[in-house]
């Protein structure tokens, strides 16, 4: 029996029903904020590509943390710029480096904040790739099991500095359970791994390489970033992560790849993270401006959309203004 008995209009008469029966409830309890490091003190530079979000000294990344706790964002992820670059990326694993002591400038600052650091190098090579180049290697290919050694000495540095979680961003094969086993052999087998582990070859990463300053000066992440148009690759990713030691796994990025987002979710009882990437921010940011689009609804459905998927946790520069807006709602 259908029409007239159902009708699914009843359940949508008034807002009172229609949040009684919702099935997504969006809430900043699983908002991660990203944020960038850079070296120095009172230094706050806006990004131009990402309109709100800045590359900000030690002390200044300490400031909006204070206000990303007050609006009840647990976590933050930073990622780090360095004084300067190399062939292999040394100052990642620095601890002087920004993200190291921005860090410890949140832990000294005692605020009400999980720390999650991105463990990768194209920041800090002057090649720009995420691993390190083998000498000699004409075609510019990208050293695996060099890359991770490095990668555990990075994560290392970010633990003594007091991150909770280390995020290895890479896509190199092997690298978490090498970072769990330089973690571990240095009594830090309490820090978690949130492995990038399905993350895309994608051109939504263009506003991040201007903030990162981490743009490939020669080639491309082909050869170590997911193809686009493969799915059962992300599951098998997963697979191989979690069975090195992640802790917590991440689609990235978000809106192409809800379909990733929710095939993990369906397969792995773990908790799943996805990254609502610089571009998508970029495109949303630009077209509100434009007068285009009405940012907030935009913003709250696309987060609603990453939850709807399967994603426990979203990270996403939207974090502080969508939860401005959901304690007004
Ligand atoms: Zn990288």
């Amino acid at each position: 029996m259908s029409f007239p008995t159902h009708r699914p209009r009843r359940l949508r008469r008034s807002e009172a029903l229609r949040g009684f029966v919702r099935e997504t409830r969006l809430s900043p309890a699983g908002f991660v904020y990203p944020m960038f490091a850079c070296p120095g003190s009172g230094v706050r530079t806006e990004i131009s590509s990402m309109p709100g979000i800045h590359q900000q000294s030690p002390d200044k990344i300490v400031e909006e943390c204070r206000e990303v706790a007050g609006l009840g964002i647990p976590a933050v992820i930073l990622f780090g710029l360095p004084e300067r670059k190399d062939e292999t990326g040394s100052e990642a694993a620095s601890p002087a480096g920004a993200v190291q002591r921005a860090v410890d400038a949140i832990r000294k600052a005692k605020l009400d904040l999980l720390v999650i650091t991105d463990v990768c190098l194209c920041e800090y090579t002057s090649h720009g790739h995420c691993g390190v180049i083998a000498k000699g290697n004409a075609s510019g290919e990208v050293a695996n099991d060099a890359s991770i050694a490095l990668l555990a000495e990075a994560a290392l540095s970010h633990a003594r500095a007091g991150a909770d979680i280390v995020a290895p961003s890479d896509m190199m094969d092997g690298r978490v359970a090498a970072i769990r086993a330089k973690l571990d052999a240095n009594n830090f087998s309490d820090v978690a791994i949130l492995s990038y582990a399905a993350k895309y070859c994608s051109a939504f990463y263009g506003p991040f390489r201007e903030a990162a300053q981490s743009a490939p000066q020669f080639g491309d992440r082909r050869s170590y970033q997911m193809d686009p148009a493969n799915a059962r690759e992300a599951l098998r990713e997963v697979e191989l992560d979690l069975e090195e030691g992640a802790d917590i796994i991440m689609v990235k990025p978000a809106l192409p790849y809800l379909d990733i987002v929710q095939r993990v979710r369906e397969r792995f009882e773990v908790p799943v993270a996805a990254y609502n990437v610089s571009g998508e921010y970029a495109m949303v940011k630009a077209a509100a401006r434009n007068g285009w689009i009405d940012e907030k609804r935009v913003v709250l459905e696309i987060l609603t959309s990453i939850q709807r998927a399967g994603a426990g946790m979203i990270l996403t520069y939207h974090a502080k203004d969508a939860a401005r807006w959901l304690k007004a709602c």
